[in-house]
């Protein structure tokens, strides 16, 4: 592997490696850049040609440096370099397979959830992950409209109260000069009700060159600012993603992590749990486990629901509570993203619960016989919050006493009226 690091790094000067701009100015993009550096034959070469007709490349040297190219099964190379399987399009498969269209009251806002918005701020990364669930619009022309797109996005959370929380990602977000950043920012941070705001972003992992010190003084200026980063593997932990981190932590930004659950490149228990320890020695807590979305020409990398589940219970009480992360499938059709895992509840009675624990142990718990369900100190806040029962929820359930509860489709009414076509 050493011998790869030095062929991409070979000659080129530190101050020019460590600035992001010139990663980005240097990143194979290409079908005969990716041929060369991945010394393809003249049939391989043919192959990226063409699926460079339908696909976005790109890699930053300093990714591609973490690439050993004696194994064709690289778990970094498999995220990144073209694979003639993205050709192939499976019946399930669909373009906007989580459904996040119909839950975009304006351009660049998804609105899914009651409290929270994403804002998709740009469709450009520094490098295009070969299993992106945004594969149907990074790399595109979106950034055309971009002043009064992101204009329009933050008047409509200026415009919708109930928005406490905006999740900036895209693409990329920090593909953006600070400046350009920093408007953004400065507009959230200008609205009373946007109590926090996150950034999703893989910059720490494939250009961490990317988390300067002038970057990380103008976000702290908008806390409280969290950020999530994605790294799927330990061998992403180097030297230089590990002081991006610091940097961010430094700063003050709670840092966590979501990882794609993907064949070949991390669907292993004992992978999983390296990188989660990796994870938490650079402050980034874990926080999901994604299962593969059913993005068009990515069935190579999906591994079946019953592997997460299985890394999450080889996690769970094996190691620290919070380096595990909470493992979700974003259900098709917009339902969202639910939470999966293994169960520990063996059986049930009136009165009594029988559990087992991560070793297999066995108990029961027993509950209180003369519990009345009462408001504990009548503070009259469920008068304002009243959501909470209004849902389908168990407790709602429970506390109905009728058997069964359909979902209101609240969501749907939430942002219809607002809703603009798709444009694609
Ligand atoms: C994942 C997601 C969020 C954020 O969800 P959290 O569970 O709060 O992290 C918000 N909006 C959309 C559309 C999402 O997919
Ligand atoms: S960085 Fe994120 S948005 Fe960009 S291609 Fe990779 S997974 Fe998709």
């Amino acid at each position: 592997m050493e011998s790869e690091v030095r062929s991409i790094r070979v000659g080129v000067p530190s101050e020019q490696w460590n600035d992001w701009r010139w990663q980005l100015g240097h990143s194979l993009r290409s079908a005969d850049e990716l041929a060369d550096f991945l010394r393809c034959s003249a049939g391989q070469r043919e192959e990226i040609r063409r699926l460079s007709k339908n696909f976005r490349f790109a890699v930053t040297p300093y990714y591609a440096s973490l690439v050993n190219l004696e194994d064709p099964e690289d778990p970094i190379g498999l995220q990144v370099f073209p694979q003639s399987m993205e050709l192939l399009c499976s019946p399930e498969e669909e373009s906007d397979h989580i459904g996040e269209e119909q839950y975009s009251p304006v351009r660049r806002i998804v609105h899914r959830y009651p409290d929270r918005v994403l804002l998709l701020l740009t469709e450009q990364c520094s490098v295009y992950c070969r299993f992106c669930t945004r594969r149907r619009i990074v790399g595109g022309g979106m950034d055309a409209g971009y002043q009064e797109e992101v204009a329009e996005a933050i008047e409509y959370v200026r415009a919708t109260p109930e928005v406490r929380d905006v999740l900036i990602s895209g693409g990329d977000p920090l593909i953006y000069s600070e400046e350009k950043l920093e408007s953004v920012l400065a507009g959230l941070r200008s609205i009373e009700h946007v109590e926090i705001i996150r950034i999703g972003t893989r910059a720490p992992v494939v250009i961490p060159m990317r988390i300067t010190d002038e970057l990380c003084g103008m976000l702290r200026r908008y806390h409280p600012l969290y950020m999530n980063t994605h790294f799927n593997h330990p061998r992403e932990i180097t030297a230089e993603s590990a002081a991006a981190c610091a940097r961010l932590a430094d700063a003050g930004i709670p840092l966590g992590n979501q990882t794609v659950l993907m064949r070949g490149v991390n669907d292993c228990p004992t992978i999983m749990k390296r990188l989660v320890h990796e994870l938490l020695k650079i402050r980034v807590r874990p926080y999901y486990l994604y299962q593969t979305d059913l993005a068009i020409g990515t069935k190579h990398f999906r591994a079946p629901i019953s592997k997460g589940i299985e890394i999450i219970e080889a996690l769970r009480g094996h190691t620290t509570g919070f380096a595990v992360p909470t493992f979700v499938v974003d259900m098709v059709g917009g339902g969202g993203k639910v939470p999966l895992g293994p169960n520990y509840v063996i059986s049930q009675a009136p009165g009594h619960w029988v559990l087992r624990n991560f070793e297999g142990f066995m108990s029961t718990y027993t509950e209180p016989d003369d519990y009345v369900d009462r408001c504990p100190d009548r503070c009259g806040a469920c008068k304002t919050e009243r959501d909470v029962t209004a849902r389908p929820t168990i407790s709602g359930l429970i506390r109905a006493r009728t058997p069964y509860m359909k979902a209101k489709g609240k969501a749907e009414k939430r942002v219809a009226s607002r809703v603009r076509k798709p444009a694609r």
